[in-house]
């Protein structure tokens, strides 16, 4: 079992990223079991959940003659315009229902301000407004940060980053987590990782750590 300074963070395991899903994130289901494994050997585990109003301003819809996946400058910076997606208390913005995580302790919400988006479960997108998770695990004793889960490019990406720059130790667990690639975001995202100070880990070497 891994210590008290450790947290397993679970990035939107959430249908509509899942296969058949608004913004489906292709193999997404596979990351299920392995999370289901790893989930195992922490005593802390946090979820995400991406949970937007109806009118989110990441949703293409709500702009007039935009499509899913054009880029749009918005206030606080480029925004990717996604398909509509994980609105609060739909289908699809429900977790997946084969994860077995019932010791988690806490599940974040994102993206609940209609004007700004949030792919980081640390700092929405406008860079300034805070979601509340550094408090809690600075609170929680935790010094280090595990995140995987979808996908790898955006959501769990920006958590390691964001984990990194609020002083924790972020590891990225990569065959816990699969990607968008969005015109080469999966490269770049892991070039931003690695000059942050994130490692790099697949599954097995957490789990051999466990025993
Ligand atoms: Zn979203």
């Amino acid at each position: 079992m891994r210590s008290a300074d450790d947290v397993l963070l679970l990035i939107d395991l959430q249908y509509d990223f899942m296969p058949g899903g608004a913004l489906a994130v292709a193999h997404g289901d596979e990351v299920v079991p392995v999370v289901n494994r790893l989930a195992q050997g922490f005593s802390h585990v946090v979820l995400t959940q991406d949970w937007h109003p109806a009118q989110h301003v990441s949703f293409a819809a709500n702009h007039a003659g935009r499509q899913p996946f054009e880029t749009m400058t918005l206030p606080y910076g480029e925004q990717v315009l996604w398909p509509t997606h994980c609105v609060q208390g739909s289908e699809g913005a429900a977790l997946h229902s084969g994860l077995d995580v019932p010791h988690a302790r806490a599940i974040i919400r994102k993206g609940h301000h209609a004007d700004v988006d949030s792919y980081s479960a640390f700092l929405e997108a406008d860079r300034k407004t805070p979601t509340g998770l550094t408090g809690y695990l600075r609170e929680a004793g935790v010094k280090r940060v595990y995140c995987c889960g979808l996908a790898t490019d955006y959501c769990v990406a920006w958590s390691a980053l964001d984990a990194r720059a609020a002083g924790f130790e972020a590891v990225l667990i990569e065959d816990a987590s699969r990607a968008i690639d969005l015109n080469g975001s999966l490269a770049a995202a892991w070039e931003q990782l690695l000059a942050a100070g994130v490692t790099r880990v697949q599954s097995a070497e957490v789990l051999r750590g466990l025993s």
